[in-house]
């Protein structure tokens, strides 16, 4: 059956999503057991959202094959193939990089033996050089500031905003659809992950500023859990940068009147308008933490 693109039911469902207690890290997977499930959700003409864990892909079903983003891992890429199989027979021709991670752009050598080509800013080169991951083919197609892959009727635009989560990072976009998919620098309704691993705060908020600038309706973040909506409106972009600079001015106001221990601050800095955002009360002092190192060390 042909979906309509957003039909009315799933917009007011995004809408009024509750917020999400569910958790997002940190969870055992049984080796050999159980997986932490997965799910594929249509969001018409072809584009799909992959779930596994508190993880998201997308992948595109064209005429002339698939394009798959971020394979995460190898059993991840292997479920994922199978998920692509069900819906049709034609060939993942192209993988996508979002940026340098293991975590996200691991496993994905079984898409390169069946001849996908691989692509991802440059930075990705040097970052796998220094740091290999088994399974996780190099990009064959780099790209400095913008890339645009089409395949079939179909285009995926990739850009390039400078550092801010390494620095490797693409922002996605579909243009028919007006969706961006962006990974680990917008994540809804949670405070930042944990210790803010490779996020640099000053370029997280000015990538974001620009971001912001680009023509797009809808957002698909890679991180929530299945509680939470795989879509959500362009606003959860400017709600991310709010937060990080509320963060930022709580941390430097609190350094300003005299507060300098990191532990003092992670104790006595509170953003209660936030209260309600996931990981509110374990992760809040770490993030306190890494702003305090920003400011203390000038990184
Ligand atoms: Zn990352």
């Amino acid at each position: 059956m042909k979906r309509l693109f957003l039909p009315l039911i799933f917009i007011i469902g995004l809408l009024f999503s509750p917020m999400a207690s569910a958790s997002d890290f940190p969870l055992k997977e049984p080796m050999g057991g159980k997986t932490f499930g997965h799910s594929v959700k249509s969001i018409g003409d072809g584009v799909y959202v992959f779930r596994w864990w508190v993880y998201r892909n997308i992948f595109i079903v064209t005429d002339e094959g698939v394009i798959v983003t971020d394979p995460l891992n190898a059993k991840v890429a292997n479920l994922l193939r199978t998920e692509i199989r069900k819906i049709t027979d034609k060939p993942v021709k192209y993988v996508v990089y979002s940026h340098n991670h293991h975590d996200h752009i691991s496993g994905g050598q079984i898409f390169k033996d069946e001849g996908a080509t691989f692509v991802g800013h440059k930075n990705i080169v040097k970052e796998l050089a220094d740091h290999p991951a088994p399974l996780t083919p190099l990009p064959d197609v780099t790209f400095d500031n913008n890339y645009t892959v089409t395949l079939g009727n179909r285009t995926l635009e990739l850009s390039y905003f400078g550092p801010n989560h390494g620095d490797s990072m693409a922002v996605m976009r579909l243009p028919k659809e007006k969706i961006l998919f962006i990974v680990d620098i917008v994540t809804p309704r949670r405070v930042a992950f944990r210790d803010m691993p490779d996020f640099w705060p000053d370029e997280w908020i000015r990538s974001l500023k620009e971001i912001e600038q680009m023509d797009f309706d809808y957002v698909i973040s890679a991180h929530g859990p299945e509680t939470e909506p795989a879509i959500d409106p362009a606003s959860v972009v400017k709600d991310q940068r709010v937060y990080l600079e509320d963060l930022m001015a709580a941390v430097k106001k609190a350094l300003d009147s005299g507060t300098h221990s990191p532990d003092a601050l992670r104790k006595t800095v509170k953003l209660p308008k936030y209260k309600d955002w996931r990981y509110y009360n374990e992760w809040l002092p770490m993030n306190i933490e890494r702003v305090w190192a920003y400011y203390h060390m000038g990184y």
